[in-house]
C-alpha cells in the first residue's frame, strides 16, 4: 500500500478500536466470542484507543516507517505463495509448505514472521515500562503504529503472490511454467486505491493536503475505502478475531494464504496481466474491512490480557 493509505487505515483501526470488539469472533468456528470475553477486549480496548489517540501525531511518520526509514520491504513486507494451481508441478522450488499445498520460495519474505516477532517486542516493552520504566508509553504507542504497516501489507494481494515477482533470466530459484505479472500492475493498483483514499483522509482531517492536486474530486472507488464508525452497516463490517492458542506467527500465516487466494482471483492463472477489473470494486471493500479488523486483532493481542 502507498503513503496515505497506510496513514489512513491505521487511523480506521483506531477508530473502530471499541466498537469492532463488539464483533469479536473466534477464528477458528468465525462465531461471536462469548459476552464475558468481548466485554474484557472492549474495556482493554478502550484503554489502548484512548492512547493510540493521544499519541495520533506519530500516525504519518510511524506507519510509513518501515517503507522509507527502515526500508526492510523485501524482507519482511511481504510472504509470496505460489500453488499447484499457478505453477503445476513446481513444489521443488518450495523452501516451505503452509497449509499443505501453499508453497514459499526462497527469498519470498517473512512477514508473518516479522509481526509475530514485533508483537512480542512491543508486548515486552510493555512490560518493562511496568517493571523499571525503561520503555516510555511514547516508544511503545510509536511501535504500534509502525507494526500497523507490516499488517496492512499481508492483506495486499501482490504481496502474498509469488506471480508479482518476474524471474531475471538468471534466477533458478523460482518456477517458470506459470504466469507472472510485473511490477508496475503492483504500483498501479496500489496507486488506484492511494487515489481513493485520498479525498476521503483530506475530508475526514487525517491527513492535510499538500499538493497542488490534492484538492481533485474523488473517484468511484472512494465509496467502497470509506468507514465510519457512527454508522451502523460499517460497524458490522469491522471484525476482529480472537487468535487461536495465541499463535499470532500461524494467524498472520494463515492470513497471508487469504491473500494469495484473493490474489487468484484479481489475477487470473490463464492471464494475470488482464486483471478482474469486475470484481475489483468489491473486493477493495472487503480488503480494507478485513485489514482494519485484523489491525484490531494484532493489537487488541499485543495489549490485552493474555
Ligand atoms: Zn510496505
Amino acid at each position: 500500500m502507498k503513503h496515505t493509505t497506510h496513514i489512513y487505515l491505521a487511523a480506521k483501526g483506531i477508530e473502530f478500536l471499541y466498537e469492532g470488539l463488539e464483533n469479536l469472533r473466534y477464528a477458528t468456528t468465525n462465531r461471536r466470542a462469548v459476552s464475558a470475553t468481548r466485554s474484557k477486549r472492549r474495556r482493554e480496548g478502550k484503554v489502548l484507543q484512548r492512547m493510540l489517540m493521544h499519541y495520533q501525531d506519530a500516525i504519518s511518520e510511524a506507519s510509513w516507517a518501515p517503507d522509507d526509514i527502515l526500508s526492510d520491504k523485501s524482507q519482511y513486507h511481504t510472504f509470496k505463495l505460489f500453488t499447484d494451481r499457478d505453477f503445476p508441478d513446481s513444489s521443488a522450488f518450495a523452501k516451505e509448505i503452509h497449509g499443505g499445498q501453499y508453497y514459499r520460495a526462497s527469498g519470498g519474505g517473512g512477514l508473518p514472521y516479522k509481526v509475530d516477532h514485533l508483537a512480542r517486542v512491543i508486548s515486552d516493552m510493555n512490560k518493562l515500562r511496568r517493571y523499571n520504566d525503561r520503555c516510555s508509553m511514547n516508544q511503545i504507542m510509536y511501535q504500534f503504529l509502525l507494526i500497523s504497516h507490516y499488517i496492512v501489507d499481508a492483506h495486499v494481494p501482490m504481496h502474498c503472490d509469488l506471480r508479482d515477482d518476474p524471474p531475471s533470466a538468471r534466477d533458478t530459484t523460482k518456477p517458470r511454467n506459470g504466469n507472472y505479472y510485473s511490477d508496475a500492475l503492483h504500483s498501479e493498483i496500489e496507486q488506484i486505491w492511494e487515489d481513493a483514499v485520498k479525498p476521503v483522509a483530506i475530508d475526514e482531517e487525517i491527513i492535510k493536503a499538500k499538493r497542488k492536486d490534492d484538492d481533485r474530486p474523488a473517484p468511484s472507488l472512494s465509496q467502497q475505502v470509506q468507514f465510519n464508525v457512527t454508522n451502523d452497516d460499517h460497524c458490522d463490517e469491522i471484525i476482529p478475531y480472537v487468535i487461536p492458542d495465541n499463535n499470532l506467527m500461524q494467524y498472520m500465516i494463515d492470513l497471508c494464504i487469504q491473500t494469495k487466494e484473493r490474489a487468484l482471483q484479481l489475477f487470473p492463472i490463464d492471464d494475470p496481466f488482464n486483471w478482474n477489473q469486475q470484481i475489483f470494486s468489491t473486493m477493495t471493500r472487503e480488503i480494507f474491512a478485513r485489514t482494519i479488523g485484523n489491525l484490531i486483532t494484532v493489537w487488541i493481542w499485543i495489549w490485552g490480557e493474555r
